[in-house]
């Protein structure tokens, strides 16, 4: 069979290995991304002070060794190539598609200067192409960051690091450089509903504990007020209250810049100053209640505040993009599909040949490593279905390449891919980083024409 896979982040490779390992199957795997270079999260979302969690990149790359797979940069399905090509030419399709677009608070003045989604901020730092001309301006001294989740764990602490620890990193050189000037010196993490409810996990939360200039700060009596009595602990969230509860013990050191965790707040306005920039978050205060099918949930009391802020940073969950010619599920926010199996939204019935792995799948749910087994999964399928295909004739396995060509679209290869990071690398090098990135698709195809 011949394969194409929309996407080359975690989800894609984790699927890419499982049916290329198969001793029952011959199959050839074709790798798209829109970017010349592979990774999408570990290499745009993960943060880059989280250097160990990116070496799962070695995983990735024995799979690119593998001789039937290809890599085919720097191509975007939708404006390059339509699904329907790919369909003509490809026995089938695997969508890794991700998820790009960031949930929308859907309160007043979202979208006011300053008030930065976590999508762009997380993007900007990392290099992503798309955000590296965002404007970040960290000149001012307190931010909130909106939502309790690991994104916005992420936020604050790279925020919050010190040049120092974060030139050692991969951090794009353009975020160094705003982050080496910033003024910022409190940051405010804001959850809706309590502390036990939060979506952060144990490790996340405890790094906080552990930034060599900033302080997480929560006051025991009101960390005391915001549990929720009624709630059942499972074991990550007792840890989380126990890291919560040791933050809330120690004396913030005078000179630390400062997070301050508060819990049952939500969002109700991002207010603008007179030139149009936030100068504050009107917040309303929470009380937990339990909904009909049992889970607890916040509701208003009435109560407001107004937060003094000079940046809004929403990090409350990414949903999947749309892309012309595939299935969408408007409500799910994902490519519609039943365990992986891309179905009509409408309908629900299996559209032959098609798949979704990853985000795109699932939404933003669960950490890089737990898709290995849902890729897996999916391409359990994807061979099982596979064996009830009549044979089809499919166009040349390069004719792909050349109707690109013809287009003028230059597929970056996986060799190609090897010259960008040794560049990279020689240029991390310099500041004794793992890498230097290449933020700009077109620094990129400059490198690879002079090679
Ligand atoms: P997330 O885990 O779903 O967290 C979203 C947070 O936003 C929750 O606290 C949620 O509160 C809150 N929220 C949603 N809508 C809101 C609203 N309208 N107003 C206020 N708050 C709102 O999403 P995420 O942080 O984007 O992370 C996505 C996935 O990536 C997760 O699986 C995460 O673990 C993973 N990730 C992992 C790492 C890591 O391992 N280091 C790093 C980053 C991300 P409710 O709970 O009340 O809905």
């Amino acid at each position: 069979m011949r394969i194409a896979i929309i996407g080359s982040g975690p989800a894609g490779f984790y699927a890419a290995e499982a049916l290329l390992k198969r001793s029952d199957a011959v199959v050839d795997v074709d790798m798209f991304d829109r970017l010349p270079t592979p990774y999408g999260l570990v290499r745009g979302g993960v943060a880059p002070d989280h250097q160990k969690i990116k070496t799962v990149i070695r995983v990735f790359a024995a799979t690119a060794a593998r001789p039937t797979f290809r890599f085919l940069g720097n191509v975007c399905l939708g404006r390059d190539v339509t699904a329907e090509e790919l369909r003509r030419h490809y026995d089938q399709i695997v969508y890794a598609t991700g998820n790009e677009t960031d949930r929308r608070l859907g309160i007043p003045g979202e979208g006011i200067a300053r008030c930065t989604p976590a999508t762009v901020f997380v993007g900007w730092y990392n290099g992503h192409p798309d955000y590296r001309e965002a404007k970040i301006d960290l000149s001012v001294s307190r931010i909130a960051v909106v939502g309790n989740g690991n994104v916005a764990v992420d936020v604050a602490r790279i925020l919050l690091r010190t040049p120092a620890e974060l030139e050692k990193t991969d951090i794009a050189a353009h975020a160094l450089k705003v982050l080496r000037e910033s003024r910022v010196r409190e940051v405010f993490m804001l959850g809706r509903r309590g502390p036990e409810h939060a979506a952060f996990s144990p490790a996340e939360l405890k790094e906080l504990g552990g930034m060599e200039a900033a302080d997480p700060v929560i006051a025991a009596a009101e960390l005391a007020h915001c549990v929720d009595p009624g709630s059942a602990l499972d074991r990550e969230k007792a840890k989380n209250l126990d890291i919560l509860r040791s933050f809330a013990a120690r004396e913030p050191s005078a000179n630390a810049r400062k997070l301050h965790l508060r819990f049952l707040l939500s969002p109700t306005e991002i207010i603008a100053d007179s030139a149009g920039n936030v100068a504050g978050l009107a917040l309303e205060k929470n009380r937990i209640e339990t909904r009909a099918d049992g889970t607890r949930a916040a509701r208003g009391t009435g109560e407001t505040e107004i937060l003094e802020v000079g940046m809004v940073l929403p990090a409350i969950g990414y949903a999947a993009d749309r892309i012309d010619g595939v299935a969408y599920d408007e409500k799910a926010r994902v490519i519609a599909n039943e365990d992986g199996r891309v179905v009509d939204p409408a309908s629900r019935a299996v559209i032959a040949n098609e798949y979704v792995v990853g985000w795109a799948r699932s939404g933003p749910q669960g950490l890089i490593g737990e898709h290995k087994r849902a890729s897996a999964d999916v391409a359990k399928h994807m061979i099982a279905d596979g064996a009830r295909l009549a044979p089809r004739a499919l166009p040349d396995r390069d004719a792909i390449v050349a109707l690109l060509k013809a287009r003028g679209v230059q597929p970056v290869t996986f060799n190609d891919w090897k010259q960008l990071d040794d560049a990279e690398v020689a240029r991390g090098a310099r500041r004794g980083a793992p890498r230097d990135k290449i933020v700009d698709v077109e620094a990129m195809l400059a490198v690879l024409a002079q090679n």
